[in-house]
């Protein structure tokens, strides 16, 4: 028996998600926060961590680190956390949980593609409603084709990747209101955003908001958080693998998060400077720059593939789009330093 005969043929069908070798590069292809905590903290957080009981089990979505989420994220009263290994691992629980034969699962496109893989793993039915082609959102399409697939599951990114476009606030309203089933705003990039849903949990019942730490400055530590009511994260709380977050996690989370404004700071600076960058990138006569509410900037260029592969031949490396987004770059804003030599470099590149 090869693989071929036993592996599921929309798994054949799939291509890995890729993440390029970034070893010695300026690295602007992931949206990771460029700064590191300052020095006195990660010692404090060493002697934290070499604390931990390594020979134990975690705790299972653990009270402590809930309730500081809960906390310092501002989650209303009587909503509450789901943990999970990364958002990534949160979006396959919602799916596995939600997934029965035939339903479906609806997200404007283009848009993160695990939403879509994870519709593949689970055997729902992916559908994807295209975003106009400046990357704004026509809510009224979206609420036909709703009313027409009558999806389980609809994933919103707020802002959206990979495009960084922040969808009107009285749009999303109007999708969760028409929506049949559980909306998801995946508000990954909230921090770089300043707009969120979460103070209006209490008012949709079919809401949910996931979120994440990765871009605000511990995308290694594998850390996500879902948050919505307790009688949903009840049951998704069945289908999350035991042990989904581990003691190391836990500790440094808890020990960053008690310094959240370390983080807000640097996620300040960053914003700082996507306005600075966003400015430079749209003086150039090759280069369009989408409007973004998040830390990257999409850009179009003459011939994106060339354009690639000049920026990593001087060793910046940034995500290339095309062809599923023709002649498509996403960079991440980076530090100043970072910044700088992305622009020189492009300037090479034309
Ligand atoms: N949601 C969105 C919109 C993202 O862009 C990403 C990361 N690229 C994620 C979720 C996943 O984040 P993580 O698994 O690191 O929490």
């Amino acid at each position: 028996m090869t693989p071929e005969k036993l592996i599921r043929p929309e798994v054949l069908a799939m291509r890995a998600y890729a993440v390029a070798d970034s070893s010695g590069m300026v690295k602007l292809d992931a949206m990771e926060n460029p700064y590191p905590l300052p020095p006195a903290l990660r010692r404090e957080l060493a002697e934290r961590l070499a604390a931990v009981d390594l020979n134990r089990y975690p705790q299972p979505n653990p009270a402590a680190l809930r309730e500081l989420i809960v906390r310092k994220m501002k989650v209303p009263a009587g909503m509450d956390v789901l943990l999970g290994n990364g958002s990534d691992d949160l979006i396959q629980i919602l799916t596995l949980a939600l997934a029965r034969p035939g339903s479906a699962l609806m997200y404007p496109s283009p848009t993160f593609v695990m939403y879509s893989m994870n519709a593949t793993f689970s055997g729902m039915k992916a559908v994807a409603v295209p975003l106009r082609d400046d990357f704004t959102l026509d809510a009224d399409a979206f609420i036909a084709r709703m009313r027409a697939e009558k999806p389980a599951l609809v994933f919103l990114a707020y802002p959206n990747n990979p495009t960084g476009v922040l969808y009107p606030e009285a749009d999303v309203v109007r999708i969760i209101e028409a929506a049949p089933g559980l909306v998801v705003l995946d508000e990954a990039y909230h921090v770089f955003a300043g707009k969120t849903f979460m103070d209006k949990l209490p008012r949709y019942p079919n809401l949910v908001v996931l979120r994440t730490v990765s871009k605000l400055g511990l995308a290694g530590i594998r850390l996500g958080y879902l948050a919505g009511r307790p009688e949903w994260l009840r049951e998704l709380n069945k289908v999350r693998q035991v042990y989904n977050v581990n003691v190391l996690t836990e500790a440094a989370a808890r020990f960053v998060l008690e310094r959240l404004d370390v983080l807000e700071a640097q996620a300040a600076d960053i914003r700082k400077e996507r306005a600075q960058l966003g400015a430079t990138l749209r003086a150039f006569n090759d280069v369009t720059v989408f409007p973004s509410e998040a830390n990257f900037f999409l850009i179009r260029v003459p011939d994106a593939v060339r354009t690639y592969e000049a920026l990593h031949r001087q060793g910046v490396l940034v995500r290339n789009l095309h062809p599923g987004l023709p002649n498509c770059l996403r960079v991440t804003v980076g530090t100043p330093d970072e910044n700088r030599i992305l622009v020189n470099a492009l300037k090479e590149a034309f």
